[in-house]
Protein backbone atom coordinates (compact mmCIF):
# COMPACT_ATOMS: atom_id res chain seq x y z
CA UNK A 1 0.00 0.00 0.00
CA UNK A 2 2.62 2.74 0.84
CA UNK A 3 3.30 3.69 -2.79
CA UNK A 4 0.83 5.95 -3.96
CA UNK A 5 0.64 8.34 -6.73
CA UNK A 6 -2.01 11.31 -8.75
CA UNK A 7 -2.40 10.03 -12.54
CA UNK A 8 -3.22 13.22 -14.61
CA UNK A 9 -2.36 14.82 -18.23
CA UNK A 10 -0.40 17.67 -17.65
CA UNK A 11 -0.08 16.66 -13.71
CA UNK A 12 3.37 18.86 -12.90
CA UNK A 13 1.26 21.20 -11.52
CA UNK A 14 -0.46 19.47 -9.26
CA UNK A 15 -0.21 20.12 -5.26
CA UNK A 16 -0.98 16.78 -4.22
CA UNK A 17 2.51 15.37 -3.45
CA UNK A 18 3.40 17.84 -1.50
CA UNK A 19 0.15 17.82 0.70
CA UNK A 20 0.19 14.14 0.99
CA UNK A 21 4.34 14.27 1.56
CA UNK A 22 3.75 16.85 4.00
CA UNK A 23 1.15 14.63 5.98
CA UNK A 24 3.11 11.51 6.09
CA UNK A 25 5.75 13.15 7.68
CA UNK A 26 3.51 14.87 10.29
CA UNK A 27 2.30 11.37 11.41
CA UNK A 28 5.49 9.98 11.38
CA UNK A 29 5.22 7.41 8.45
CA UNK A 30 7.00 9.45 6.07
CA UNK A 31 9.79 6.45 5.56
CA UNK A 32 7.12 3.57 4.71
CA UNK A 33 4.61 6.03 2.51
CA UNK A 34 5.27 7.94 -0.65
CA UNK A 35 3.29 9.81 -3.16
CA UNK A 36 4.80 10.62 -6.53
CA UNK A 37 2.68 12.59 -9.64
CA UNK A 38 2.93 10.64 -13.22
CA UNK A 39 2.26 12.07 -16.31
CA UNK A 40 -0.55 9.80 -18.50
CA UNK A 41 -1.60 10.46 -21.66
CA UNK A 42 -4.80 9.26 -22.26
CA UNK A 43 -3.94 6.36 -24.44
CA UNK A 44 -2.07 4.79 -21.92
CA UNK A 45 -4.24 5.28 -19.05
CA UNK A 46 -4.88 1.42 -18.57
CA UNK A 47 -1.69 0.11 -19.82
CA UNK A 48 0.12 2.24 -16.77
CA UNK A 49 -2.84 1.60 -14.64
CA UNK A 50 -1.93 -2.17 -14.82
CA UNK A 51 1.46 -1.33 -14.11
CA UNK A 52 1.40 0.65 -10.94
CA UNK A 53 -0.47 -2.58 -9.44
CA UNK A 54 1.69 -4.79 -10.74
CA UNK A 55 4.63 -2.27 -9.19
CA UNK A 56 3.31 -2.94 -5.82
CA UNK A 57 1.83 0.50 -5.57
CA UNK A 58 -1.62 0.96 -3.67
CA UNK A 59 -3.49 3.08 -4.90
CA UNK A 60 -3.75 6.80 -6.76
CA UNK A 61 -5.64 9.94 -7.51
CA UNK A 62 -6.79 10.82 -10.73
CA UNK A 63 -7.56 13.50 -12.00
CA UNK A 64 -8.03 15.27 -15.77
CA UNK A 65 -8.78 13.74 -18.09
CA UNK A 66 -8.96 10.62 -16.53
CA UNK A 67 -11.94 9.99 -14.31
CA UNK A 68 -14.29 8.82 -16.69
CA UNK A 69 -11.77 6.06 -17.67
CA UNK A 70 -10.66 5.27 -13.87
CA UNK A 71 -14.10 4.41 -13.09
CA UNK A 72 -14.82 2.15 -16.11
CA UNK A 73 -11.40 0.36 -15.73
CA UNK A 74 -11.49 -0.03 -12.27
CA UNK A 75 -13.25 -3.82 -10.77
CA UNK A 76 -15.45 -2.44 -8.43
CA UNK A 77 -17.13 1.14 -7.45
CA UNK A 78 -18.11 3.08 -4.24
CA UNK A 79 -21.64 3.96 -4.82
CA UNK A 80 -20.78 8.06 -4.84
CA UNK A 81 -18.45 6.64 -8.00
CA UNK A 82 -20.88 5.17 -9.32
CA UNK A 83 -23.83 7.84 -9.49
CA UNK A 84 -21.25 10.78 -9.79
CA UNK A 85 -20.33 8.72 -12.90
CA UNK A 86 -16.20 9.18 -12.47
CA UNK A 87 -13.65 8.10 -9.81
CA UNK A 88 -11.06 10.17 -8.43
CA UNK A 89 -9.63 7.72 -6.02
CA UNK A 90 -8.24 4.41 -6.88
CA UNK A 91 -7.49 1.57 -4.37
CA UNK A 92 -5.06 -1.63 -5.17
CA UNK A 93 -5.85 -4.93 -3.72
CA UNK A 94 -5.77 -8.11 -4.18
CA UNK A 95 -9.28 -8.15 -4.93
CA UNK A 96 -8.47 -5.71 -7.90
CA UNK A 97 -9.11 -2.49 -8.45
CA UNK A 98 -11.55 -0.52 -6.48
CA UNK A 99 -12.55 3.09 -7.38
CA UNK A 100 -13.96 5.94 -5.29
CA UNK A 101 -15.38 9.61 -5.39
CA UNK A 102 -13.89 11.57 -2.56
CA UNK A 103 -14.45 15.26 -4.56
CA UNK A 104 -17.98 14.92 -2.92
CA UNK A 105 -16.72 14.83 0.54
CA UNK A 106 -13.88 17.21 -0.09
CA UNK A 107 -16.99 19.79 -1.25
CA UNK A 108 -18.62 18.86 1.76
CA UNK A 109 -15.41 19.37 4.23
CA UNK A 110 -14.68 22.93 2.75
CA UNK A 111 -17.86 24.03 3.78
CA UNK A 112 -18.08 26.43 6.74
CA UNK A 113 -21.39 24.83 8.77
CA UNK A 114 -23.88 22.53 7.79
CA UNK A 115 -25.94 22.65 4.72
CA UNK A 116 -28.95 20.63 5.46
CA UNK A 117 -32.42 22.77 5.00
CA UNK A 118 -30.04 25.25 2.55
CA UNK A 119 -30.78 26.46 -0.71
CA UNK A 120 -27.85 26.10 -2.85
CA UNK A 121 -26.54 26.83 -6.77
CA UNK A 122 -24.52 24.99 -8.73
CA UNK A 123 -22.83 26.29 -11.74
CA UNK A 124 -21.62 24.13 -14.44
CA UNK A 125 -22.86 20.36 -15.44
CA UNK A 126 -19.23 18.90 -15.75
CA UNK A 127 -17.66 15.83 -13.93
CA UNK A 128 -17.08 18.31 -11.06
CA UNK A 129 -20.61 19.80 -10.98
CA UNK A 130 -21.87 16.26 -10.93
CA UNK A 131 -19.90 15.69 -7.63
CA UNK A 132 -21.00 18.74 -6.28
CA UNK A 133 -24.77 18.22 -6.62
CA UNK A 134 -24.35 14.83 -6.13
CA UNK A 135 -22.80 15.71 -2.18
CA UNK A 136 -25.57 18.43 -1.47
CA UNK A 137 -28.52 16.58 -2.86
CA UNK A 138 -27.81 13.39 -0.41
CA UNK A 139 -27.15 16.29 2.91
CA UNK A 140 -30.51 17.44 2.50
CA UNK A 141 -29.79 20.48 0.27
CA UNK A 142 -32.39 22.27 -2.07
CA UNK A 143 -29.95 22.28 -5.28
CA UNK A 144 -30.72 24.66 -8.53
CA UNK A 145 -28.62 23.67 -11.66
CA UNK A 146 -27.53 26.50 -14.18
CA UNK A 147 -25.03 25.69 -16.83
CA UNK A 148 -24.26 27.16 -20.19
CA UNK A 149 -25.66 24.37 -22.07
CA UNK A 150 -28.91 24.03 -20.39
CA UNK A 151 -29.63 20.87 -21.44
CA UNK A 152 -26.18 19.51 -19.75
CA UNK A 153 -27.84 21.51 -16.46
CA UNK A 154 -31.47 19.44 -16.93
CA UNK A 155 -30.14 16.18 -17.26
CA UNK A 156 -28.08 16.38 -14.31
CA UNK A 157 -30.15 18.16 -12.40
CA UNK A 158 -33.19 15.39 -13.44
CA UNK A 159 -31.08 12.32 -12.04
CA UNK A 160 -30.30 13.86 -8.50
CA UNK A 161 -33.39 15.37 -8.18
CA UNK A 162 -32.10 18.89 -8.37
CA UNK A 163 -33.82 22.05 -10.24
CA UNK A 164 -33.08 23.47 -13.46
CA UNK A 165 -31.91 27.42 -13.13
CA UNK A 166 -33.45 29.45 -16.25
CA UNK A 167 -31.73 32.86 -15.38
CA UNK A 168 -31.80 33.95 -19.63
CA UNK A 169 -29.73 35.83 -19.47
CA UNK A 170 -30.41 37.55 -16.08
CA UNK A 171 -28.74 37.22 -13.15
CA UNK A 172 -29.45 35.25 -9.89
CA UNK A 173 -31.12 36.58 -7.58
CA UNK A 174 -29.26 37.49 -4.04
CA UNK A 175 -32.69 36.14 -2.41
CA UNK A 176 -32.70 32.86 -4.29
CA UNK A 177 -29.85 30.82 -2.32
CA UNK A 178 -26.98 30.56 0.29
CA UNK A 179 -24.68 28.70 -0.94
CA UNK A 180 -23.37 29.44 -4.71
CA UNK A 181 -20.88 26.35 -6.23
CA UNK A 182 -18.80 27.50 -9.36
CA UNK A 183 -17.86 24.31 -10.97
CA UNK A 184 -17.27 25.57 -14.19
CA UNK A 185 -13.73 26.29 -15.70
CA UNK A 186 -14.89 30.47 -15.74
CA UNK A 187 -11.69 32.05 -14.06
CA UNK A 188 -9.09 29.31 -15.00
CA UNK A 189 -7.00 31.89 -17.42
CA UNK A 190 -7.21 34.56 -14.63
CA UNK A 191 -6.33 32.38 -11.67
CA UNK A 192 -3.67 31.21 -13.89
CA UNK A 193 -1.78 34.84 -13.18
CA UNK A 194 -2.51 36.81 -16.51
CA UNK A 195 -5.15 39.00 -15.08
CA UNK A 196 -3.84 42.52 -13.84
CA UNK A 197 -4.58 43.28 -9.83
CA UNK A 198 -6.51 46.20 -10.94
CA UNK A 199 -8.82 44.57 -13.02
CA UNK A 200 -12.32 44.24 -12.29
CA UNK A 201 -12.91 40.89 -11.42
CA UNK A 202 -16.53 40.50 -12.65
CA UNK A 203 -15.21 41.66 -16.41
CA UNK A 204 -13.81 38.29 -15.96
CA UNK A 205 -17.39 36.50 -15.31
CA UNK A 206 -19.62 37.86 -17.80
CA UNK A 207 -20.42 33.99 -18.68
CA UNK A 208 -22.02 33.66 -15.64
CA UNK A 209 -25.66 34.28 -14.39
CA UNK A 210 -23.50 37.23 -11.35
CA UNK A 211 -24.91 40.54 -11.51
CA UNK A 212 -23.57 42.99 -8.68
CA UNK A 213 -26.18 42.27 -6.61
CA UNK A 214 -26.39 38.43 -6.69
CA UNK A 215 -23.68 37.83 -4.04
CA UNK A 216 -24.02 39.78 -1.00
CA UNK A 217 -22.04 38.88 2.95
CA UNK A 218 -25.00 36.21 3.11
CA UNK A 219 -23.72 34.01 0.80
CA UNK A 220 -21.04 31.19 1.30
CA UNK A 221 -19.85 31.45 -2.05
CA UNK A 222 -17.13 28.07 -3.46
CA UNK A 223 -15.12 28.41 -6.64
CA UNK A 224 -13.86 25.43 -7.54
CA UNK A 225 -11.39 26.95 -9.70
CA UNK A 226 -7.83 27.28 -8.58
CA UNK A 227 -4.47 28.70 -9.15
CA UNK A 228 -1.57 30.60 -7.97
CA UNK A 229 -3.60 34.26 -8.05
CA UNK A 230 -6.79 34.65 -6.84
CA UNK A 231 -9.86 33.88 -8.91
CA UNK A 232 -12.30 36.78 -10.27
CA UNK A 233 -14.95 34.79 -8.65
CA UNK A 234 -13.30 34.52 -5.28
CA UNK A 235 -11.98 38.26 -5.30
CA UNK A 236 -15.65 39.48 -6.94
CA UNK A 237 -17.46 37.44 -3.65
CA UNK A 238 -14.92 38.66 -1.10
CA UNK A 239 -15.24 42.22 -2.12
CA UNK A 240 -18.86 41.79 -1.64
CA UNK A 241 -18.63 40.64 2.01
CA UNK A 242 -19.56 36.95 1.15
CA UNK A 243 -17.70 33.49 3.25
CA UNK A 244 -15.44 32.77 0.05
CA UNK A 245 -14.31 28.87 -0.20
CA UNK A 246 -11.63 28.45 -2.64
CA UNK A 247 -11.29 25.71 -4.78
CA UNK A 248 -7.39 24.95 -3.03
CA UNK A 249 -9.61 24.45 0.31
CA UNK A 250 -12.00 22.18 -2.07
CA UNK A 251 -8.91 20.08 -2.73
CA UNK A 252 -7.53 20.07 -0.05
CA UNK A 253 -10.41 18.10 1.94
CA UNK A 254 -10.64 15.82 -1.29
CA UNK A 255 -6.88 14.68 -0.41
CA UNK A 256 -7.22 14.38 3.57
CA UNK A 257 -10.83 12.09 1.89
CA UNK A 258 -8.49 10.01 -0.04
CA UNK A 259 -5.36 10.13 2.92
CA UNK A 260 -7.74 9.16 5.50
CA UNK A 261 -9.25 6.10 2.96
CA UNK A 262 -6.11 4.79 2.00
CA UNK A 263 -4.39 5.14 5.42
CA UNK A 264 -7.06 4.61 7.90
CA UNK A 265 -5.60 7.55 9.75
CA UNK A 266 -7.05 10.62 10.90
CA UNK A 267 -5.10 13.24 7.82
CA UNK A 268 -3.83 16.38 9.45
CA UNK A 269 -5.36 18.52 7.52
CA UNK A 270 -3.55 22.05 8.58
CA UNK A 271 -0.25 20.21 7.93
CA UNK A 272 -1.50 19.31 4.17
CA UNK A 273 -3.44 22.97 4.17
CA UNK A 274 -0.28 24.24 4.14
CA UNK A 275 1.76 22.19 1.96
CA UNK A 276 -0.64 23.01 -0.51
CA UNK A 277 -1.28 26.63 0.01
CA UNK A 278 3.27 27.13 -0.52
CA UNK A 279 2.84 24.68 -3.63
P1 LIG B 1 -15.67 19.83 -17.27
O1 LIG B 1 -16.25 18.48 -17.04
O2 LIG B 1 -14.89 20.09 -18.51
O3 LIG B 1 -16.91 20.89 -17.20
C1 LIG B 1 -16.69 22.23 -17.52
C2 LIG B 1 -17.92 23.05 -17.18
O4 LIG B 1 -17.59 24.44 -17.38
C3 LIG B 1 -19.15 22.77 -18.07
O5 LIG B 1 -20.32 22.90 -17.30
C4 LIG B 1 -19.05 23.89 -19.11
O6 LIG B 1 -20.31 24.25 -19.67
C5 LIG B 1 -18.56 25.02 -18.26
N1 LIG B 1 -17.92 26.08 -19.04
C6 LIG B 1 -16.77 26.00 -19.73
N2 LIG B 1 -16.49 27.18 -20.33
C7 LIG B 1 -17.52 28.02 -20.01
C8 LIG B 1 -17.83 29.37 -20.31
N3 LIG B 1 -17.01 30.12 -21.08
N4 LIG B 1 -18.94 29.91 -19.80
C9 LIG B 1 -19.76 29.20 -18.99
N5 LIG B 1 -19.53 27.90 -18.68
C10 LIG B 1 -18.42 27.32 -19.18
O7 LIG B 1 -14.71 20.26 -16.07
P2 LIG B 1 -14.74 19.72 -14.56
O8 LIG B 1 -13.87 18.54 -14.44
O9 LIG B 1 -16.15 19.62 -14.14
O10 LIG B 1 -14.00 20.92 -13.79
C11 LIG B 1 -14.59 22.18 -13.66
C12 LIG B 1 -13.67 23.08 -12.85
O11 LIG B 1 -13.57 22.59 -11.52
C13 LIG B 1 -12.23 23.10 -13.39
O12 LIG B 1 -11.73 24.42 -13.32
C14 LIG B 1 -11.48 22.19 -12.43
O13 LIG B 1 -10.11 22.54 -12.33
C15 LIG B 1 -12.21 22.47 -11.13
N6 LIG B 1 -12.11 21.38 -10.16
C16 LIG B 1 -11.59 21.68 -8.93
C17 LIG B 1 -11.51 20.70 -7.97
C18 LIG B 1 -10.96 21.04 -6.62
O14 LIG B 1 -10.66 20.13 -5.83
N7 LIG B 1 -10.80 22.31 -6.31
C19 LIG B 1 -11.95 19.40 -8.23
C20 LIG B 1 -12.49 19.12 -9.49
C21 LIG B 1 -12.56 20.13 -10.45
P3 LIG B 1 -20.87 23.55 -21.00
O15 LIG B 1 -21.58 22.31 -20.54
O16 LIG B 1 -21.78 24.58 -21.56
O17 LIG B 1 -19.69 23.25 -21.88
Amino acid sequence: MPRLAVLGHPVAHSRSPAMHAAAFQALGIGDEWSYEAIDVRPDEFESRLRALVSEGYGGANVTVPHKLAALALADSASPAARAIGAANMLTFSDRGVAADNTDAPGLLGALPGGVAGKRAVVLGAGGAARACVWALVHTGTEVGVWNRTRPRAATLAAEFGAEVIDTEDQSLGADTYDLLVNATTVGLDAAAGTRSESRDPRSDLKPLPLGADSVSARHVVVDLVYGSSETPLSAFARQRGADVVDGLEVLVHQGAASFRLWTGLDPPIDVMRDAARKT
